[in-house]
């Protein structure tokens, strides 16, 4: 819980909108997402950095919605993408192409000639054979690439696996001992100009150590490209910043930019920062019903209308979320025709599953819940790799997603219908 989604009495809100009536009236599952959040955690982020010119390019891929893009943007933000169509949905929420760096280890001809034509900041480039791909493509067009390499730096970001990027055996980044070089032919082709370097090695980072040891390490070849005459304008130091789901302590914003800052101290490198998580995670839950209790032989089921495809990360990671409910069992009333003094809604220890035919699709294991079959729960921090990851699995549409802003409600998109899943499909005869 934090300041934008907190009890008042029995019901748990967003800022001043009592979740029960969000589920009322869009439905479940349902996204809720806090302006307010959003706002205050870029507004930390920035100031946080104010002492050294840089840029916030949020990461678009933890949460895309355009209202939230569209935010970001107004407050002045750059975007990290990864694929043409991010950057489609950025130019389409208002965003700056001249505030775009494009990050990933696949990018498409046809995607580099997007960005070209639309002109980005930076092309982040993971490979030898993309810095060729990149030369070629911006010659096509009579274009200047401006490029970054992303360089691995080797540092363990102690997270987990499928979200650690930065150890040599990584498919990200071109390894530290083979950037200089790279380097070197980047400065030597005719259609790229090399601007930065970048680096980013995980997500969901609980720990300051490796974000200093893998600034250190880069900064260290800046330096020999200085040396070597190729000098860099900025330094992308990617995202990754951890966000408390359970017990983690992650560094603060405050704590992240002064050991940044601190790396950087007496240097004119401009600093890029790609952060996602930690701006949308805590400013996002998702709402979700109640559908059956059900007694199995070893365990207590919650069966809620959300499940893995709506939200991945339980499944993918065994990610924990705090799930909490929405309205707050009244204890100790008399049940009419019950026992007296008996409670109304039994706390009992119950695994939180959704409808789907896996048994990896789970919200929670073994959670304390005074709830009835109709009851609405908030599966708390929510809001990054949630809506972004989900899919259609098992033909379901996908959950709709509201913005609270203040006492105000905006629907900002759509629960998907039925028909939308099959639309583009064809029956051969
Ligand atoms: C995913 C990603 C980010 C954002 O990571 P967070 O952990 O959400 O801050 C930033 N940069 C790159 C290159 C990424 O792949």
């Amino acid at each position: 819980m934090n300041d934008h989604f907190r009890y008042r009495q029995d019901e748990l809100y967003a800022e001043q909108v009592p979740l029960g009536l969000i589920a009322r009236r869009f439905g479940t599952p349902c996204y809720v997402y806090s302006r307010a959040a959003l706002e205050s955690a870029f507004h930390e982020f920035d100031q946080a950095l104010a002492a050294h010119e840089h840029l916030l390019c949020y990461a678009v891929k933890a949460n895309p919605n355009l209202a939230i893009l569209n935010l970001f943007a107004r407050l002045g933000a750059g975007f990290d993408i990864v694929s043409g169509g991010e950057l489609q949905r950025v130019l389409a929420a208002g965003g700056a192409a001249e505030k775009v760096v494009f990050s990933g280890v696949g990018k498409r001809e046809d995607e580099m000639r997007q960005a070209l034509e639309a002109g980005i900041l930076c092309f982040n480039v993971e490979s030898a054979a993309e810095l060729d791909r990149l030369n070629q493509v911006a010659g096509g067009l009579g274009q200047i690439a401006p490029v970054s390499l992303r360089v691995n730096p080797d540092v363990d970001a102690k997270t987990h696996p499928y979200i650690s990027t930065g150890l040599k055996q990584s498919k990200f980044g071109v390894a530290y001992s083979e950037a200089l070089a790279l380097y070197r032919k980047a400065a030597g082709m005719a259609h790229l100009r090399v601007t930065g370097i970048d680096c980013h090695i995980g997500s969901q980072l609980t720990e300051v150590g490796p974000f200093i040891a893998a600034a250190e390490k880069v900064l260290a070849l800046v330096d020999r490209l200085a040396a070597e005459g190729i000098a860099l304008e900025h330094f992308d130091f990617g995202g990754g910043l951890g966000i408390c789901y359970d017990d983690e302590t992650p560094p603060s914003i405050a704590e992240y930019a002064r050991a940044l800052l601190h790396a950087l101290s007496g240097r004119s490198e401009k600093l890029i920062v790609e952060p996602g998580r930690v701006l949308v995670g805590n400013a996002g839950v998702l709402l979700t019903r109640v559908e059956y209790l059900k007694q199995g032989e070893e365990k207590n089921f919650a069966i809620v209308d959300a499940a893995m495809n709506d939200l991945m990360r339980p499944a993918l990671y065994e990610a924990y979320h705090q799930i909490l409910p929405v309205q707050l069992a009244h204890p100790l009333q008399p049940v009419p025709g019950g026992r007296g003094g008996e409670r109304d809604k039994q706390s009992l220890i119950f695994e939180v599953v959704g409808p789907v035919c896996e048994s990896g699709d789970f919200l929670g294991h073994a959670r304390e819940l005074g709830v009835v079959a109709g009851d609405v729960l908030a599966v708390m921090s929510a809001g990054a790799y949630g809506m972004s990851m989900s899919s259609n699995y098992n033909t379901r549409p996908r959950a709709a997603e509201v913005m609270v802003d203040g006492e105000q409600t905006h629907l900002i998109r759509e629960r998907e219908t039925l028909e939308q899943l099959y639309a583009t499909e064809k029956i051969i005869t």
